[in-house]
């Protein structure tokens, strides 16, 4: 059976609610996933608390997204097998969530200086359950508007570095998150490191406390799945790999299961002794 090791839910980007991502899983006959929303933990906790962490047919991996601080490429580090309850994360999770939430602020001022008729309530009432506002939230509600035709629209006019709407973001440095992914019982992971776009930098944090490459990901062809296997050969780190999976009909993949990898990489970092029910 099939595992996917790196999907979001309702609680930050994604489209699905927790129950919904594990039943469309169960659907696919998927043996392990990771829930890895962008820093939040609040998916897994919902799925823990209302007791809907299945016990049989499918395992569940809790994991998380960080983006890291870098002045150019984009850093994306996956934690797995963390304690969603761990102190330090809960206090790093609500500094990040402050942050975002002072970001999509400013973002919507700024945009209702330029004219556009938008307020906080229009993006929170479509951002629904997420816990981490962004950006692409702020995007949709411009679109529903009518004022661009699609989100990327949006970005490229008022959104993106640059344009006249952008705040800049709040990012912890990559150290940062290691070190409280680890601290918190888990398996810290470079994310779909093709994406990062230099790879000097992805050896360098190959050798800062990195334990895992994202060698499987939709964006990388087959050569790059050679090329960061034989990285995470050399410098002895776990290889994972996942399908990004958001829901949405726009971004591949647009189901569940069409992009899986083999269970023996989920095998590796699954700690029984974390799952819960
Ligand atoms: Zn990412
Ligand atoms: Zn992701």
């Amino acid at each position: 059976m099939p595992s996917d090791l790196h999907m979001h839910t309702a609680f930050s980007d994604g489209k699905f609610t927790p129950e919904e991502l594990v039943a469309a899983a169960k659907a696919a006959g998927l043996k392990y996933i990771a829930i890895t929303d962008h820093d939040t933990v609040e998916g897994i906790r919902h799925l823990y608390e209302n007791g809907l962490y299945p016990s049989r047919g499918i395992h569940i991996i809790p994991g998380i997204e960080f983006h890291a601080h870098h002045p150019v490429q984009e850093i994306h580090i996956l934690g797995y097998n963390i304690d969603i309850y761990h102190r330090d994360l809960a206090d790093k999770l609500n500094e990040v969530t402050e942050a975002r939430w002072t970001r999509f602020s400013e973002m919507v001022a700024k945009l209702r200086q330029e004219g556009y008729n938008i307020n906080e309530t229009d993006v929170l009432t479509l951002a629904g359950t997420s816990r981490a506002i962004s950006r692409s939230h702020v995007g949709r509600v411009l679109v529903k508007k009518g004022y661009f035709p699609t989100v990327r629209e949006a970005f490229s006019a008022v959104l993106e570095k640059g344009k006249s709407c952008y705040v800049p973001h709040f990012r912890l440095e990559p150290e940062d998150i290691i070190s409280i992914i680890k601290r918190a019982g888990g398996i810290p992971v470079l994310a779909h490191p093709r994406m990062v776009h230099d790879d000097a930098l992805v050896e360098s944090l190959c050798q800062r406390g990195i334990e895992g490459l994202e060698v499987f990901y939709p964006k990388h062809d087959a050569a790059d799945v050679r090329h960061y296997m034989e990285m995470a050969e050399k410098y002895h780190l776990l290889v994972t790999g996942g399908s990004d999976f958001h829901g949405f009909p726009t971004r591949y993949p647009a189901e569940v299961g069409v992009f899986t990898v083999e269970d023996k990489w989920a095998e590796k970092i699954f700690r029984v002794e974390k799952a819960l029910g």
